[in-house]
């Protein structure tokens, strides 16, 4: 691949973990993919969430529309899953998958976003997560339990998917968002049909950044930013090259109100700086080799879906990260970042 210190040209990024809403915003919050990734994985959890058929062609025929909108260049794929309720039916897993759906997303109850009507655990769901296995549906899994403290949830998550990966030996899982070293070391000593996704946040920052000094609720997302030891270990796990590990940007916007207030929202609207903020990273890390495979290659391969057919030229030309972007205060609002998308 053609590089030079300042300019390099990659494949086109996929982004296996994305909210873009629903409503008034998303237009507006497609913009924070448009022109620098190929995929994008959407999430479920709208209100009403993704559940059903009909649901699905619903948010499908929006999430369109907003592209349309679009330049044609600047378009990306989306793809679709759906939320995992309790009751729901193996028949109505087949039929979502028939309809195009790519996976289905696990929410404990009470995780995270839009989360209370999630089930308690997987045996309350076993029917649909046979269908999956029988589909070669993707199970994406917020892996925490919310009734362990915070910084512990992740890791007290584990032992469930260990029951679980035993009893389902032929379902793709992707843990997403790891935040925490011990799930970095479960995911890599597990069996090939275990992925995970790792966001920009996740990569960039620790608990300090969100309240050392003082306290930045636009850092504040679920699982909530840990420790040195373990951003570096998610680091590590890029910079490996293991294809387990790939990008998912959970970007996540709330508006500005619903972040500073006295029960701020959690989420982080990654998405206008992930790729820019990440490339910067790792050139200086000297990873830009791992870090280009995983974010275009590991997630297509465990999704089975085919390689990036455009690519996408970066060049090293600061910019600053706007303060805000339609109401939303983006991920490294008013830093200056040292490489940018090339508009060519
Ligand atoms: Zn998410």
């Amino acid at each position: 691949m053609f590089r030079t210190k300042d300019r390099f040209t990659m494949p086109m990024p996929d982004d296996f973990h994305a909210h873009l809403r629903q409503g008034e915003g998303l237009s507006a919050y497609v913009r924070g993919h448009a022109g620098q990734f190929g995929r994008v994985l959407l999430m479920p959890n709208t209100l009403p969430p993704v559940s059903s058929v009909p649901q699905l062609e619903a948010y499908r025929a929006e999430i369109e529309r907003a592209l349309e909108a679009l330049p044609d260049n600047e378009r990306f794929e989306p793809l679709f899953s759906f939320k995992i309720l309790p009751g729901m039916r193996g028949t109505e897993v087949e039929a979502l998958a028939r309809a195009g759906t790519v996976a289905g997303k696990y929410y404990p109850s009470g995780a995270t976003t839009n989360a209370a009507d999630g089930p308690h655990s997987f045996d309350e769901v076993e029917e649909v997560l046979d269908a999956m296995e029988a589909q070669g549906l993707v199970l994406c899994i917020h892996g925490e339990a919310p009734e362990a403290p915070v910084l512990e949830r992740e890791r007290a998550f584990l032992p469930g998917v260990e029951r679980l990966l035993i009893r389902h030996p032929k379902l793709r899982i992707v843990l997403e968002h790891l935040s925490d070293a011990r799930s970095v070391q479960f995911v890599a000593d597990g069996p090939e049909n275990l992925a995970a996704t790792i966001t920009a946040h996740h990569l960039l920052f620790t608990i300090d950044d969100m309240i050392g000094n003082s306290m930045n609720p636009h850092l504040y997302c679920k699982p909530v930013l840990k420790f040195a030891r373990d951003r570096d270990a998610l680091r590590d796990a890029v910079l490996s090259g293991s294809k387990k590990f790939f990008f998912g940007s959970d970007s996540a916007p709330h508006p500005c109100e619903k972040k500073e207030c006295g029960a701020s929202a959690s989420g982080v609207y990654s998405s206008p700086s992930a790729l820019p903020a990440l490339v910067g990273l790792f050139d200086s890390l000297g990873g830009l080799d791992a870090l280009i495979p995983f974010m275009t290659e590991h997630g297509a391969a465990f999704y089975g879906l085919p390689h990036a057919s455009r690519t996408l030229t970066l060049e090293r030309s600061p910019w600053e990260v706007p303060k805000r972007i339609a109401g939303v205060v983006p991920m490294c609002a008013g830093q200056t970042l040292e490489w940018r998308v090339a508009c060519d």
